[in-house]
């Protein structure tokens, strides 16, 4: 079938709205029509700093409608609305203990742009198009998917709203809700928040902790982390980040969340830790850094990574949805919608940071 797409073909130069051949389904795979996708840093990185091959068609948070199925697919209908999540084996140790973002495939599935065996379902006149990024390539009308992307859900689920839990906000609500698994008491300092870390603050909230910094260069950011619930924010250019937020959490949070991928920042975040504290890492950016090793065994410290949330998107996406449906998760706060057509602005808006998160309608 004929889709449009939004086709990357160099670093410099914009997304543009092409029409291209999408194959039919393999035994395993589903045809969804996008209704919404969340922008992700990483589609942008991938578009401007190391795209695995052009033309690329990138997008891998979406949300729609399945409109065709492969014939092994039992468990996913035609007319289910779907969130779209990252790809994995399903058979390897970590995806049968539940815990598909460390997959043995995962570079392979999620970042070469191909399937498992380096095909692709896009060309344009025979021209290969790569159309699996994340397994989906959603930056387009139609995504041909693996069953593993997919998460069904109900049909009332606000698919504008919850497009980006399959990646950015399950990679900031899961590094707190699976990763760190606080309680009340606890404190959480959160250094940058993105929708990485609004969505991290969220679910901090949402499970009740009371004690919340947010830690941001941006005046806006701050002013909205206060509204969803921190309870102290700090400018990051302050000389004394650390200090304000050991005076924050009673000498030194219990846990730390670093979005930036900055060493500079990192460094701090992980004084900041209380002792016996973790210092959770999510932002890819920095190749290496050096720790003070007597400052981590004095005091206890854990620094710990973690992708994609570290939960089973099955299990966590729904849970999300419940929380938001509750109210206690309104991820709507920061989200801003743009018309497909608009990809540009919302890639720039992204980039300058003047939208947390953007979501292309169609
Ligand atoms: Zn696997
Ligand atoms: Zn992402």
């Amino acid at each position: 079938m004929d889709i449009t797409a939004a086709v990357a073909r160099g670093a410099q130069a914009p997304f543009t709205l092409e029409t291209l051949a999408l194959e039919d389904p393999r035994p395993n795979e589903v045809v969804v029509r996008i209704l919404a996708v969340g922008v992700c840093h990483t589609d942008l990185v991938t578009k401007s700093v190391f795209p695995p091959e052009l033309p690329i068609v990138v997008g891998h948070e979406g949300a729609g409608v399945v409109e065709a199925i492969g014939a092994d697919v039992t468990d996913v209908r035609i007319g289910d609305h779907v969130l779209l999540t990252y790809n994995s084996c399903g058979s390897c140790a970590q995806c049968e203990g539940g815990t598909p973002s460390y997959c043995q495939e995962f570079v392979m599935l999620n970042t070469s742009g191909g399937r498992a065996d380096f095909t692709s379902p896009l060309s344009i006149d025979g021209e290969r198009v790569m159309g699996a990024f994340f397994g989906q390539s959603s930056f387009a009308t139609h995504a041909l998917v693996s069953r593993r992307n997919v998460v069904v859900v109900d049909e009332d689920v606000d698919l504008v709203a919850s497009a980006a839990f399959g990646c950015g906000v399950q990679t900031g609500a899961g590094a707190v809700a699976n990763v760190m698994r606080p309680a009340p008491q606890d404190s959480i300092a959160i250094f940058g928040v993105g929708g990485v870390g609004m969505s991290a603050l969220l679910a901090a909230r949402a499970l009740g902790v009371e004690n919340v910094v947010a830690v941001d260069l941006s005046a806006e950011r701050l002013a909205m982390a206060k509204e969803l619930g921190a309870t102290t924010v700090i400018d990051g250019a302050a000389e004394d980040v650390v200090a304000q937020v050991q005076a924050a959490t009673g000498g030194g949070a219990t846990y730390a969340l670093d979005t930036t991928a900055l060493n500079p920042v990192i460094a701090k975040a992980l004084q900041a830790v209380a002792p016996r504290g973790t210092l959770v890492l999510v932002g890819l950016g920095e190749p290496s850094m050096d720790f003070e090793i007597g400052h981590l065994i004095g005091n206890g410290k854990a620094v710990r990574g973690c992708i994609e949330g570290s939960g089973d998107p099955q299990e966590f996406i729904p849970q999300l949805i419940e929380w938001h449906r509750a109210g206690k998760f309104p991820i709507e706060r920061i989200v801003r919608s743009y018309p497909f057509a608009e990809i540009n602005t919302a890639a720039h808006d992204a980039e300058t940071g003047a939208t947390i998160k953007p979501v292309l309608v169609f």
